[in-house]
């Protein structure tokens, strides 16, 4: 059942600005992490887990509301939202929840 075996290593996409959809696994079961990548919206930024790496493909995760102070918004590079998200799959599917990817920001239900 698993169909990860073709797919190319996150590492190849970090510094990638297109975004071409080849036709491979798009019916695979699990995530596709280009499908996955696909769901957010990427812009130069700072990780928040990886600020030394500088401005970098970042997506928006959420924002923070400190109580003192301005808000904050947390980004994420490529490798991060992968790692959320498949922790977040991991999780949901592990309490029989239906994961849908693409807000990793968000609570599970
Ligand atoms: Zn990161």
């Amino acid at each position: 059942m698993n169909t990860l075996s073709h797919l190319h290593p996150v590492e190849q996409v970090g510094h990638q600005r297109n975004t071409h959809h080849p036709h491979q696994n798009a019916a695979g079961d699990g995530m596709h992490r280009q499908q996955i990548l696909d769901l957010y919206e990427w812009a130069a930024g700072i990780c928040f887990r990886h600020p030394d790496q500088g401005e970098i493909a970042t997506a928006h995760v959420k924002t923070v509301h400190p109580r003192a102070g301005h808000d904050e918004e947390l980004r994420a590079c490529k490798a991060c939202i992968l790692q959320m998200e498949q922790e977040r799959w991991a999780a949901a599917s592990s309490d029989g929840i239906e994961y849908t990817p693409g807000r990793v920001g968000e609570a599970l239900p």
